[in-house]
């Protein structure tokens, strides 16, 4: 397994591989999924799996629709506000496509800053978590991407983000460890260097209700 350390963490280059810069190539897809059930052993043209490829790359576009679309955008609008408290927006949904196996995992995710004078329209913040989900994905990679994003776009006192997912491909394959949570978290600014900061974020997210 290899990583190109020069690719650019959060942002994918949409034009590689020959895909269309403002979407995701339908046909190749098509041609890809009737190879894979050739090669697995199926016959693509027998009824039940004359639209399957149709039907994957109509799937696949949706589910990898954030390599089309910068999530940084979506932070370009900020309000000044006078609020030095905790934002926390909790429990947002969300289903991604591990980069390892192509198989979803999905989960929660939780994320709070801190503002210093400016803050975001809350619904921008599911729509940052699913234009980082829609892609290949590794959860490790995708609560960084978030919190740093965060830091880089609001310039907060502090970031926290944490992600809680199932995933399939550790359900389903392998160790076949189902039921498994997966968390990760990321601390930025004062969460990462202050106890008791921290403290107040694990307490609204895991607190009594
Ligand atoms: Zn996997």
């Amino acid at each position: 397994m290899t990583h190109s350390a020069s690719r650019s963490r959060t942002s994918h280059s949409p034009a590689r591989n020959g895909a269309p810069a403002n979407g995701v190539d339908h046909a190749r897809i098509e041609a890809a999924v009737r190879e894979i059930l050739l090669a697995v052993g199926e016959n693509p043209e027998r009824e039940g799996l004359q639209e399957t490829p149709a039907r994957v790359a109509r799937m696949y576009a949706e589910l990898f629709s954030g390599l089309h679309n910068e999530p940084r955008q979506l932070l370009s609008k900020t309000f000044t506000q006078k609020y030095d408290e905790m934002v926390l927006v909790r429990d947002i949904e969300f289903a991604s496509m591990c980069e390892h196996h192509l198989l979803p995992f999905m989960g929660k995710a939780h994320i709070a800053y801190l503002p210093a004078g400016r803050i975001v329209g809350l619904s921008k913040l599911p729509r940052v978590v699913e234009a980082l989900a829609h892609r290949p994905q590794v959860q490790e990679r995708m609560t960084e991407e978030l919190a740093d994003l965060l830091m880089e776009e609001l310039n907060p006192r502090g970031v926290g983000v944490i992600l809680e997912a199932t995933h399939t491909c550790m359900a389903i394959r392998g160790v076949r460890k189902p039921g498994g949570i997966c968390t990760t978290s990321a601390m930025r600014g004062v969460f990462r260097e202050n106890q008791a900061t921290r403290n107040e974020l694990m307490a609204l997210i895991y607190g009594p209700r």
